[in-house]
């Protein structure tokens, strides 16, 4: 059978193409490697699934061409999805900063996006591994790893990112935009936590398990959220979401205590209580664990009241403008995303379209569109999949 419309990957992006495309009439056949749908989406925010963000806009993506993603952000809005939601009566809540999480469970998403699928009578095989596609006059042919060949009309590649190949996550999208002369942008493991060498990681891994709400800058981008020292260095929500714009070499500044000027503090105290050692005064507000690893060193011994103006600020500094430098991050082995991926150039905006093979589509992660922490990205994936169902 000559299908329609035939959709690799039934990961986000692909299942609500699926949805789409089905309303509209279209036989659809979606192809999955896996044993079962929409893995990420199962382990996605803890298991709850932070499925958008309130506060979604082009601001929170990063691509080549940020403007890229506008058109398909506005056109499949987060008020689209929380309706979609509702009707399906999930329950859900913000937890913070505008991101919404299931009440339950992420199985919860899945159940819904296979209900509208089955509704649209879109269909779904499982462990079908697309291997070769080639163009055909009439569309396209695909070959999967059990050697059976299907066509269609119009091809969606939704195969996601790199990240966490352990899932089976492959660079398959990528290799088929190059095979059809579609340009790619560099891809680089992001929303991933930052490693450490040296001395500096014996630092932080003493500190392995403390946590604290931090501003983390690179260049001009910065994000106050938690952050966490772990036995290889940084994670957390700020440490994720800044590993999206740092490159090797550069240097991050943290502050630990972003509503606090330290300098300001620390001459306050030696004022009040110059016989206080300035770990001490530090763990009134920090945690003890951090407070002792940073001042308690020869070179604070002694009183606060001993400490010269300098040493006070260069004190201060590292609280709050502490200047590391990573070695790298974890890579794709914990990466929540991959950064960059198919050029924006090559696409149409409003259908996800290739410009130079009509009837091929790429929507999702796969897409040189990055989202930050918070729900942006399975934003992403229900818009662009959204976009290319109305155009399929
Ligand atoms: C641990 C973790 C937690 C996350 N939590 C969140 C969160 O809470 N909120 C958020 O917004 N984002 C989150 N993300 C990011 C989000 O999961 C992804 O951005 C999103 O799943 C991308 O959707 P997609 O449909 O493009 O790709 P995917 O969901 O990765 O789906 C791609 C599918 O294609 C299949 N496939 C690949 N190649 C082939 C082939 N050759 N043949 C057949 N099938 C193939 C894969 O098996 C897969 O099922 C998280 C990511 C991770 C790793």
């Amino acid at each position: 059978m000559d299908w329609d419309v035939v959709i690799i990957g039934a990961g986000a992006a692909g299942m609500m193409c699926a949805a789409e495309a089905g309303k509209r009439g279209r036989t659809v056949l979606v192809l999955e490697s896996h044993h079962a749908p929409g893995e990420k989406i199962r382990i996605s925010g803890g298991g709850r699934c932070n499925f958008t963000n309130l506060h979604a806009s082009p601001a929170q993506f990063l691509s080549a061409n940020p403007h890229f993603c506008i058109s398909a952000l506005s056109r499949y809005t987060q008020q689209d999805f929380i309706a979609l939601v509702r009707h399906h009566r999930i329950g859900w809540h913000e937890k913070t900063l505008g991101q919404l999480f299931c009440d339950g469970s992420a199985v919860q998403i899945i159940d819904m996006l296979l209900a509208e699928m089955k509704e649209a009578g879109a269909q779904l095989r499982l462990n079908a591994k697309v291997q070769y596609v080639e163009k055909i006059p009439s569309g396209f042919t695909l070959q999967l790893a059990t050697g059976e060949v299907l066509a269609s009309h119009a091809l969606v590649v939704a195969t996601g990112g790199k990240s966490i190949p352990k899932m089976g996550a492959t660079d398959f999208g990528y290799r088929l935009a190059q095979q059809f002369g579609i340009r790619l942008t560099e891809t680089r493991a992001a929303l991933v936590p930052l490693v450490f060498d040296g001395e500096l990681l014996e630092q932080l891994s003493a500190l392995s398990g403390v946590a604290v709400p931090a501003r983390v800058r690179c260049g001009k981008t910065s994000f106050e959220e938690a952050l966490l020292f772990t036995h290889r260095g940084l994670s957390g929500p700020a440490i994720l979401q800044i590993s999206s714009y740092w490159r090797e070499g550069e240097e991050i500044a943290i502050d630990l205590l972003p509503e606090t000027d330290v300098l300001e503090a620390l001459r306050a105290a030696r004022k009040q209580n110059g016989k206080q050692s300035p770990h001490n005064f530090l763990g009134t507000l920090l945690p003890r664990r951090l407070a002792k690893e940073i001042a308690d060193t020869s070179e604070y011994a002694g009183t606060l009241g001993g400490q010269t103006e300098e040493k006070l600020r260069k004190l201060a500094a590292q609280v709050n403008d502490w200047r590391i430098a990573p070695a790298g991050t974890e890579g794709y082995r914990t990466a929540e995303v991959t950064l960059g991926g198919v050029d924006t150039r090559d696409l149409d905006s409003k259908t996800m379209q290739a410009k130079p093979v009509p009837g091929l589509y790429f929507i999702g992660e796969v897409v040189d569109v990055t989202g930050w922490l918070g729900g942006y990205n399975f934003q992403w994936a229900w818009s662009s999949g959204w976009c290319a169902g109305q155009s399929v």
